[in-house]
C-alpha cells in the first residue's frame, strides 16, 4: 500500500450541536490532504439564523440532527503558512459543490446535487461547519482580502453574499423602486445591497420597530411598519413597485407584495415560509408578475467580499 504523504491529521477544539440545546466544545480530529486543501484558522464567525435554529430545536426545516456537527458557516481566517510564505487573510465560502452534476456544469452550483455546505445537516453524514479552531478547504473556498479590514465586518461576506444573490435574480435593482418585506438580518443587507446596486427608491417593512429603524440606517428611504396602513398608498392601480424582496416568510407579507408590485414587475422570494402558502394565481397572471425564488449564493461570495473590501456595504449597524 502506497500511504499518501501528503495526508495530514490535526486536533484542535470545535463548537458542535448534538440536538435541542445542547452546545458544547470537544476536540475534533480533522484528516486532510495538504497538497488539494488549504488549512485555515478560523479567527471570527458570525451567528446566522440556521445555527439558532439547530441549536433551539436540534435541527432546521425537514433535517433534523442525526449525530453532532460542528456550527457555522459565516466565518473568516488566516491561512497556515507552508515554508517560505506568508499567511493571508481570507473570507471562507462555505460552499463546496461537486463541480460536476449538471448544476454545478452549467454555472448553477448553487444548486449542486452533492452539495457539501458547511454546518449543515441537509446531507446524511452532515458536513462540519467553520466554529472550529481549524478547516480544510479547497483553495478556491479562500477568498483573500485587505488585512486592514476587520475581521469581524468581513464574517458578513456570507450574508450579504445571500443578498446580492437576490438581486441579480432580479436581474438589476438599477433605477427602479424596490420593496423589502422583512429587514432582519438578511432583509437589512438586501436594502443596503440595493442601494450599492443603484436602486432608486427603497421601501422596507417590518413589524418590529427596530429592525425598521435599522433598515433606514441600512439605506432605506422610508420604513413601514405592515399593521398599520402605511402601505395603502402603493395599492393603487397596478401596484408600484418594479421589484419586491420579500424576506420575511410571513404569508400575508407575500399577499400583499403581489398587491403592491406593479404589473410586470418581479418578486423575490428570499426568507423561507414553513408549510403551504395560499397565493391568488389569476391575479399573478394578469400582472404577469415574475416570482422567483433565491437560494444562497454562487460567485456572489467573491463580489460580496469586495464590496465590503470596499466599503461599499457596512455591515456594522
Ligand atoms: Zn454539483
Amino acid at each position: 500500500m502506497i500511504m499518501n504523504t501528503k495526508t495530514r491529521l490535526i486536533t484542535f477544539d470545535a463548537c458542535y450541536v448534538r440536538g435541542k440545546n445542547d452546545v458544547y466544545v470537544a476536540p475534533k480530529e480533522l484528516e486532510y490532504n495538504s497538497e488539494t486543501e488549504t488549512l485555515v484558522r478560523i479567527v471570527r464567525g458570525g451567528i446566522c439564523g440556521s445555527d439558532i435554529h439547530y441549536c433551539h430545536h436540534g435541527g432546521i426545516g425537514g433535517f433534523p440532527l442525526q449525530h453532532p456537527m460542528v456550527l457555522g458557516h459565516e466565518v473568516v481566517g488566516v491561512t497556515a503558512p507552508e515554508e517560505g510564505s506568508s499567511s493571508v487573510k481570507v473570507a471562507i465560502n462555505p460552499a463546496r459543490p461537486c463541480n460536476s452534476c449538471e448544476y454545478c456544469l452549467d454555472g448553477q452550483s448553487n444548486q449542486c446535487v452533492d452539495m457539501r455546505f458547511f454546518g449543515s445537516a441537509m446531507r446524511n453524514p452532515h458536513v462540519d461547519g467553520g466554529f472550529s479552531q481549524y478547516v480544510a478547504v479547497r483553495p478556491e473556498q479562500c477568498i483573500p482580502y485587505n488585512p486592514d479590514i476587520e475581521d469581524e465586518i468581513m464574517a458578513f461576506a456570507e450574508p450579504l453574499s445571500i443578498a446580492i444573490h437576490a438581486i441579480n435574480q432580479a436581474q438589476s435593482v438599477f433605477g427602479k423602486k424596490v420593496l423589502v418585506t422583512g429587514t432582519g438580518p438578511i432583509g437589512a443587507l438586501v436594502v443596503a445591497a440595493c442601494r450599492t446596486a443603484g436602486a432608486a427608491e427603497i421601501v422596507a417593512t417590518d413589524l418590529i420597530e427596530r429592525n425598521r429603524s435599522m433598515a433606514l440606517t441600512m439605506g432605506a428611504d422610508i420604513a413601514i411598519d405592515p399593521a398599520g396602513d402605511g402601505l395603502e398608498q402603493f395599492s393603487s392601480g397596478k401596484g408600484y413597485f418594479d421589484v419586491s424582496f420579500e424576506a420575511s416568510g410571513a404569508v400575508t407579507a407575500i399577499q400583499k407584495n403581489i398587491d403592491i408590485t406593479r404589473a410586470g414587475g418581479t418578486m423575490i422570494q428570499v426568507g423561507m415560509s414553513v408549510g403551504m402558502v395560499e397565493l391568488p394565481l389569476t391575479k399573478m397572471l394578469a400582472k404577469e408578475i415574475s416570482f422567483l425564488g433565491t437560494f444562497r449564493f454562487i460567485k456572489e461570495f467573491a463580489t460580496s467580499v469586495q464590496w465590503i473590501e470596499k466599503g461599499l456595504v457596512d455591515p456594522r449597524p
